[in-house]
């Protein structure tokens, strides 16, 4: 099973999963949700996590656009 480097902490995440299993249960509900829709906004709403990320904004604090 390929493992990928968690953009947030030295954990690693599985193929198709934005965080590893740690990170993505400290998001909101509703971050979580938003991020589980694979539309075509999909990429925009990955950017926005990542971005949040790289400016050290606390995992329970980022907010996905709908
Ligand atoms: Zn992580």
């Amino acid at each position: 099973m390929t493992r990928l480097a968690c953009p947030n902490c030295p954990n690693t995440r599985g193929k198709g999963q934005y965080l590893c299993q740690t990170c993505w249960g400290r998001l909101t509900p509703l971050a979580r949700r938003l991020l589980s829709v694979r539309d075509a906004k999909a990429f925009a709403r990955l950017r926005e996590l990542h971005g949040q990320i790289a400016a050290h904004k606390p995992l329970d604090r980022i907010e996905i656009s709908r």
